[in-house]
Order: C-alpha cells, then structure tokens, then sequence
C-alpha cells in the first residue's frame, strides 16, 4: 500500500506551477494526508500551505530545499520540520536570495552575448514574486521559440558549458546542515541520484553529510528510477541514515512523478517520519 506522505515540493514561491494553498488543494486531492513543501531556498509559502493544509486535513511539514556547493557541484538539501520563524535560516536564505538576482543577471548577460536579448525582463516577468530561477529562464527561452520544450531548453541553454549557465557559488554543506539542524529540523540529502558522483565521492558525501549532523536521504523520488530505489536504501542502510521520499512536484508536465502516488520504500528503509507525531497513523 503506498503510504500517503509526500516531503518534497514546489509552488509559485520558487519555480512550481501552483499556488501554495492550490498545491496543498491538489495534494489533498491526490490522496496526500503528510505533505512537505520544499521550495527552493525560500520558506515564504509555507504559512499560505499551512493554513491551507488545516482546510483540507493534511498536516503540513514545513520544509525548505537549500542549494549547496560541494566539490564544485551544486547539490540540494532538503529541511523538514524546520522552525520558519528561526531568525539564522531567514537570514541566510535572504542571503541565498539576493545571489539568485545577480546571478539572474548574469545568467542573461551570458544569453544577450549569445545573441539572445532581454531574458532578464522576461524571466522575471514570469517569475513574478518568485525567487529567481533557471526554470523561469527556461520557461521564457521556450515561449520565445528558441527550444521545443524544457528539457531541450535546458540542454541547450542553462547547464554546463552552455551560455545561459553560471558556475554560481551556493553555501556549504556544513552551512546549510547547520541552518536545518539550528532551526529544529532534519536534513536531507535531496535526489541523490541525480549527482552523478562516482561511488568514492557519493561515499564522501555521505561520510561528510553526517559528520555535520545530517540524518537522512531521499530513496524513492521522482528523480530516481527503480533500480536507483534499492541502490540508495542500500546506502540509507550502510550509512545508518533514515531515508525519505517525495514526488518534488513542480506543476503539470513538469515533473516525473504525480503528487500521492509514490512507490513503496523499500522494506530495509527506516522512514525518516518514523517518530513523527503527525505520521504515527501512517505506520
Ligand atoms: P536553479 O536552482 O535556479 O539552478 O534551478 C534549478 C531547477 O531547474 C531545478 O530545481 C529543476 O526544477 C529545474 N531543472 C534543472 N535541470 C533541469 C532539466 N534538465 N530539465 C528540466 N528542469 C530542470
Ligand atoms: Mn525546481
Ligand atoms: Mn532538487
Ligand atoms: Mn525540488
């Protein structure tokens, strides 16, 4: 039976499609009974979910999804059960904001040098209050004609090498786990799957990840495939870390997997809400 607790992701407040309250509205409709909202490195939707969640009778976890350098690559850390209110964690991700604007600019003038003019206008437009993010540059590159779609945008134009990308300097692991764990809540090691580290450098990282007082990593996500599934519990179990799962959700057409429909952990895994009072009916 898939259990109905979905801890990773997004609405309008970074680059997913819906509304705080209509994400929560749509999670509840997916089945959904424990959600966590992970933005990226921004926890102002979190009030607007939460006052939605009490409407629909899910119980919100509050969580945020920090973006982290680490060997020269970026990595995300996703915090749940974080205090939205801890003072530190507020700073640092106004901090991490204000980065995402200049690195916006950068981003088009590396697309105007190539050619391509006025992306920072439009990326901005369609970002609206939203942080800045290389999906709004996206979105805007396709409306504009210059790629069939997002997949292929980002291939063209935002990741390595291209001209929209920007080798941008996030925060240490060391930091952000420590913003997490200052502000009350767990951290997690988002998709890891999705790094492309070789086996040392995984083993590195989580090696690394704990010493500062991380706890658990994500298994089943919409980033992983299945075989990735029995591989990562298989590290949760070696490295004695709990392990979580999350559709990370950024609208319709824009991500691999539906909200409420996650497959099973697998049998080893010690689910990371296994001692949480709002998940104790899911076990
Ligand atoms: P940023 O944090 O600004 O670098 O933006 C990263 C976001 O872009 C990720 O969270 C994904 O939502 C999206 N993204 C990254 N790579 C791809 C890709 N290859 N195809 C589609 N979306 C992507
Ligand atoms: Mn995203
Ligand atoms: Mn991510
Ligand atoms: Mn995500």
């Amino acid at each position: 039976m898939p259990v109905p607790i979905d801890l990773h992701c997004h609405s309008t407040v970074s680059d997913g499609m819906l509304e705080p309250h209509a994400l929560v509205a749509h999670a509840a409709e997916r089945g959904v009974k424990v959600l966590g909202l992970t933005d990226h490195d921004d926890i102002g939707g979190l009030s607007a979910a939460r006052e939605a969640a009490g409407r629909h009778g899910i119980a919100l976890v509050n969580g945020v999804e920090i973006s982290v350098t680490w060997k020269r690559r970026t990595l995300h850390i996703v915090g749940l059960k974080i205090d939205d209110q801890n003072a530190a964690l507020k700073r640092a991700l106004t901090s991490v904001r204000e980065g995402r604007e200049q690195r916006a600019l950068e981003i088009a003038q590396g697309l105007a040098d190539a050619g391509i003019k006025g992306a920072y206008e439009g990326a901005k437009q369609i970002a609206g209050h939203a942080i800045m993010t290389r999906s709004h540059f996206a979105e805007w590159l396709v409306l504009q004609g210059h790629a069939r779609n997002i997949a292929s945008v980002f291939k063209k134009y935002m990741v390595k090498g291209k001209p929209g990308f920007v080798d941008f300097e996030w925060m240490s692991l060391e930091q952000a786990v420590g913003l997490i764990i200052g502000a009350g809540g767990v951290a997690v090691v988002a998709h890891p799957g999705r790094y492309d580290l070789g086996m040392i450098n995984m083993h590195l990282l989580m090696h690394e990840f704990r010493s500062y007082g991380g706890s658990a990593i994500e298994v089943v996500t919409g980033s992983h495939t299945p075989p990735q599934f029995q591989q990562f519990a298989k590290i949760a179990h070696r490295f004695d870390l709990k392990a979580s799962q999350g559709s990370d959700y950024h609208g319709v057409g824009r991500s691999h997997m539906e909200m409420g429909y996650l497959p099973d952990l697998p049998s080893d895994c010690v689910p990371v809400w296994h001692d949480w009072p709002e998940a104790q009916f899911l076990s």
